[in-house]
């Protein structure tokens, strides 16, 4: 090697420790924590609000390859919380566009572009590839699918999601969970609304969305704690942070003892089953409200399987299953489920036959999310 190279290679080694410098200097990363980087690769579902964070802390913390799956293009009602893109961007691919974004602040992270929705037929190609998968999709489908693949192939998932003022942030470890061990089935098709019908604060997503780039890096940078086993809820009305023990459910689809789905389903068929019809609409209780009758003693019906209520459940809540009717005759009662879904069709029922009846709204994620009693992991 000539010895303007071998200056050439010290500059350029001394530009990457420059780059780095303020992270490398962290003894729980240092110098082999960034090769670990610079040697890893990382899929972020989405080049959307989550995405768009994670992408960027990714890339710029020096992720060797990052790849963007999305099959959207960038529309300027995005831009408030997409910031991955620019204004200049609206119309094009937002592949094309978060792959100029993250070149122009990192050129050393190699962005692979894959611009298309992921689906059944290339979920399992796309992510093979890949250490870690960041999961920043916006539908049950999507999230489902990225999960389930995710356990085929024993890849790390760094799963979130954001509505309104709120979000949820979770790490699933191969053998220790899915995002299906803690919520076995997506809710009825039109009980939950999406960010572009219910509205979310764009930096919401910026929390969210960094949280995720921190819990992967420190996957791929073998350090800290990872979220396993807990379940992060993030309200950002209050600014707090609740987190809620979760576990791997032996009895999940995917991921349990004998596993039922082993290969990707048609996951929109799945996911668009509508909830049915029902003979009135629930009348629904705030977390605030819920509590207030709790203190006055009204009864809280659980109505989820017992299997579920086991695992975590607000303390004093009776278990009655989605079909059981109350004992007592004409005592109002507080039905609750885990995401105040199932509640409201109980709910609903029976008030229809005559009873008094709530749906705690949002159900124990709202109530565990607002730092309230709780007992047990979901
Ligand atoms: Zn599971």
């Amino acid at each position: 090697m000539s010895r303007q190279n071998v200056e050439a290679d010290r500059a350029e080694a001394a530009r990457r420790v420059s780059r780095y410098h303020r992270q490398i200097i962290l003894p729980e990363l240092g110098l082999a924590g960034q090769r670990a980087l610079s040697a890893s690769r990382v899929l972020v579902v989405g080049a959307g609000a989550l995405g768009s964070a994670a992408a960027l802390y990714l890339a710029a913390a020096g992720v060797g390859t990052i790849g963007i799956a999305d099959g959207d293009r960038v529309d300027l009602s995005n831009l408030h919380r997409q910031v991955l893109h620019g204004t200049g961007d609206i119309g094009r691919l937002k592949t094309a566009s978060a792959k100029d974004r993250l070149a122009a602040l990192n050129p050393e992270v190699d962005v692979v572009e894959h611009p298309a929705y992921l689906d059944s037929a290339s979920v399992m190609d796309v992510m093979a590839a890949y250490d870690v998968v960041v999961d920043g999709s916006d539908s049950f489908a999507a999230r489902y699918l990225v999960n389930d693949a995710a356990v085929m192939l024993g890849k790390p998932l760094v799963s979130a999601a954001i509505l309104r003022f709120e979000g949820q942030l979770m790490v699933f470890r191969p053998g220790a969970g899915c995002y299906r061990c803690v919520f076995p089935e997506p809710p009825p098709a039109g009980t939950v609304p999406s960010c572009a019908e219910a509205g979310v604060l764009g930096a919401v997503a910026g929390v969210l969305g960094s949280a995720q780039a921190v819990e992967a890096l420190k996957l791929l940078g073998r350090m800290g704690e990872p979220m396993v086993g807990r379940l992060g809820l993030y309200d950002a009305w209050t600014g707090r942070w609740q987190q809620v023990q979760v576990a791997r459910d032996p009895a999940c689809a995917v991921c349990g003892d004998h596993p039922t789905i082993t290969a990707p389903i048609d996951y929109d068929s799945w996911c668009g089953v509508p909830a049915p019809q029902a003979a009135s609409r629930a009348r629904e209780v705030s977390v605030a409200e819920a509590q207030r009758l709790l203190d006055e003693g009204v009864r809280f019906l659980d109505v989820r399987p017992e299997a579920e209520y086991v695992r975590g459940h607000i303390p004093g809540a009776v278990c009655v299953g989605p079909d059981a009717a109350p004992a007592t005759g004409d005592a109002a009662v507080v039905c609750v489920c885990l995401q105040g879904i199932r509640s409201a069709g109980v709910a609903a029922r029976l008030e229809s036959e005559g009873r008094s009846a709530v749906s705690l709204a949002g159900g124990l994620l709202a109530w565990a999310r607002a730092g309230l009693p709780w007992e047990g992991r979901l």
